[in-house]
């Protein structure tokens, strides 16, 4: 399958989701008005938290497939990184505003959801769209083997929960006229909302922060590597981070004092060689070479003693 194709799947996929969580948002968030309820309303606010999500994260992959160029010399990616943080400051503040709605709801009188039957039909038909969808969202995100679709795809669970559990209480209140569930729900909704901002906002601040416990097997291999080649001796400073789907690394070595640059290029050429045969997403490696021995003192980054220290995955 070729990059263009895969490209056309990707984006038809895209708007599919974007299109059937919308017109899913708006039922429900209309439903929320006339009949009162909390529960729905959040619901529908959530959905629409995942429409901004794919809007942005569909924009963002645009601005960030462009090549290097003269101003942007490592390349867009962070174009992502970029869209991540704004959509997450948006879905922290909806559930917020979730969260201080339903509180008010609960402390203030008793409100009577009307129309209590619209809101089960809504609720039903979420559920069963949301899964249709996230069957069809995995089958192709592992058709194409996208790692953004198919974690779009697992997300969709959570969606898939809170629905499931409005649904659940919608039920009950149906049977009961139990009215206070309806904003505890939505409280619990307004958390599954906070969750994902939050998630999303640690997330990209590890991204800008280039913070990379998870590369420790990156670490690992590059160490190795460079115990393997001859000449090669106390690999360190060695740092790792992500720029988008690409790993840039940065590194210091040390060979014989009275070698010639010409053969210590020849030696840091093959090194880089092996490993980036190892790991196709490493993208660059800049390494600055220094005599046996060398006594610098040079505190960050890491090398073989203390890789243990790092909390990798
Ligand atoms: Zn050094």
């Amino acid at each position: 399958m070729d990059y263009i194709e895969r490209e056309k799947i990707s984006t038809k996929s895209s708007l599919i989701s974007i299109f059937v969580n919308a017109l899913l948002a708006l039922l429900k968030i209309f439903i929320g008005f006339i009949t009162n309820s909390m529960a729905i309303l959040a619901d529908g606010l959530d959905t629409a938290t995942d429409i901004l999500t794919s809007i942005m994260t569909l924009i963002a992959g645009k601005i960030s497939n462009k090549p290097p160029d003269i101003e942007h010399p490592y390349g867009h990616e962070r174009a992502e990184t970029i869209a991540t943080k704004v959509v997450s400051l948006i879905i922290i503040y909806a559930g917020l505003e979730v969260f201080i709605s339903s509180i008010q709801r609960l402390i203030k009188n008793k409100v009577i959801i009307e129309n209590t039957t619209y809101v089960l039909i809504i609720a039903l038909i979420s559920v069963i769209s949301k899964f249709i969808l996230y069957k069809y969202r995995l089958s192709v995100g592992r058709k194409i083997k996208s790692n953004a679709i198919i974690a779009d795809a697992l997300n969709m669970r959570n969606d898939i929960l809170t629905s499931s559990s409005v649904l659940i209480g919608i039920a009950i209140i149906y049977f009961t006229g139990i009215w206070w569930l309806d904003p505890i729900i939505a409280i619990f909704v307004s958390f599954m909302i906070l969750k994902t901002g939050f998630e999303q906002f640690l997330e990209s601040s590890n991204e800008f922060m280039e913070s990379s416990p998870e590369l420790k097997d990156i670490y690992n291999c590059i160490i190795e590597e460079a115990n393997n080649i001859s000449y090669i001796k106390n690999p360190h400073k060695i740092r790792a981070r992500k720029f988008g789907y690409k790993i840039l690394i940065d590194m210091h070595l040390e060979l014989p004092p009275n070698m010639t640059v010409e053969e210590a290029n020849n030696i840091c050429a093959n090194f880089e060689k092996h490993i980036i045969e190892k790991n196709n997403q490493i993208k660059d490696i800049v390494i600055h070479v220094e005599p046996y021995g060398n006594a610098e003192k040079e505190e960050f980054g890491i090398n073989s003693n203390n890789i243990i220290n790092l909390k990798g995955e």
